[in-house]
């Protein structure tokens, strides 16, 4: 794991801040921008929906943004909520899917706006080869990972198909390229500094005893955090009947894991328009406001 030593005070104070990298950053708020409405993959739990003002999960949004539009919604949340340290990209989709250059250009005009607010992306990591160096550059600090196997044959089990390179590939092949490329693209972050948390979903029956090896591998690679979570089953979704682990045994798979490393314990599931502190979100408030009326 990476140790606070080995990070830079800036590095420190922008984790120290970051409400989902440490659970005294509670007082911090993040503003999710949903700017990335497509995707490479689809993964058997996914079901992304736009409209959905009252559903609060991932992949859910009420609207997607251009880079100006949310420019413009940042000015607007930054101006009401002076403790927003954090602009996450999270979908709804995947950040570094077709829409990369929207996410690229959302992060350069903030940038340009605000030179202090910490960026931080979530990505299912296939295209993360790719783009790892050029969000280093960024100025992207903080990437969430969402790795759930590290056996291309219990991996290649939560994707539907992975479309990669101009073709289909679905079963031990998607699996078998996206752990590739998700610890690949892990391993050049870390190389550039930039600090990694790696979600993993549990799914019953399908990788719930393999996830101390996936933390021991996020270990072993120096990823700052793991976030297990619960699949929470959505109606139309390939794993709509597949059971929800208990919050029992995400308990124990996290006290088991916490012995390996650092483990997050207060992820709330976020829509890709969240915005606020973890325990206040006022996403739906805002919900389907045009920027210009606030601004
Ligand atoms: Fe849905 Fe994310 Fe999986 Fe894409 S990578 S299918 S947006 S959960
Ligand atoms: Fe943080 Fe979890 Fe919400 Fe992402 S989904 S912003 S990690 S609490």
């Amino acid at each position: 794991m990476v140790e606070d030593k080995y990070i830079s005070d800036d590095m420190v104070k922008k984790t120290m801040e970051h409400p989902c990298y440490n659970c005294a950053g509670h007082k911090y708020a993040r503003i999710h921008l949903p700017v990335a409405p497509s995707c490479n993959v689809q993964c058997n739990y996914c079901v992304r929906k736009f409209d959905c003002p009252n559903e609060s999960r991932p992949g859910v949004t009420s609207s997607i943004l251009t880079p100006e539009e949310a420019l413009e919604r940042y000015k607007t949340v930054k101006a009401k909520l002076p403790n927003l340290t954090v602009v996450g990209i999270a979908g709804p989709g995947d950040s570094l899917a077709e829409n990369y250059p929207q996410v690229k250009r959302t992060i350069e005009l903030i940038r340009e706006y605000d030179r202090d607010v910490t960026f931080c992306l979530s990505t299912n990591g296939l295209m993360l080869p790719f783009y790892a160096n050029e969000l280093a550059d960024l100025g992207v600090t903080h990437i969430t990972v969402t790795m759930s196997a590290v056996d291309p044959k219990i991996s290649g089990k939560i994707y539907k198909y992975v479309s990669y390179m101009g073709g289909i590939y679905e079963g031990d092949a998607a699996g078998a390229i996206m752990i590739s490329n998700q610890m690949s693209g892990l391993r050049m972050l870390l190389a550039a500094g930039v600090i990694c948390k790696v979600n993993i979903v549990t799914l019953k029956g399908i990788n719930e005893h393999h996830i101390p090896e996936v933390v021991q591998t996020c270990k072993d690679m120096g990823v700052y955090i793991t976030n297990i979570m619960q699949m929470v089953p959505v109606k139309g979704s390939a794993f709509e009947n597949l059971p929800m682990v208990s919050n029992l045994e995400i308990g124990k798979l996290r006290t088991e894991c916490g012995t390996i490393m650092k483990q997050m314990l207060h992820c709330r599931q976020c829509r890709a328009d969240a915005i606020g502190t973890l325990d206040n979100d006022i996403s739906v408030d805002l919900a389907g406001f045009a920027p210009e009326e606030k601004g």
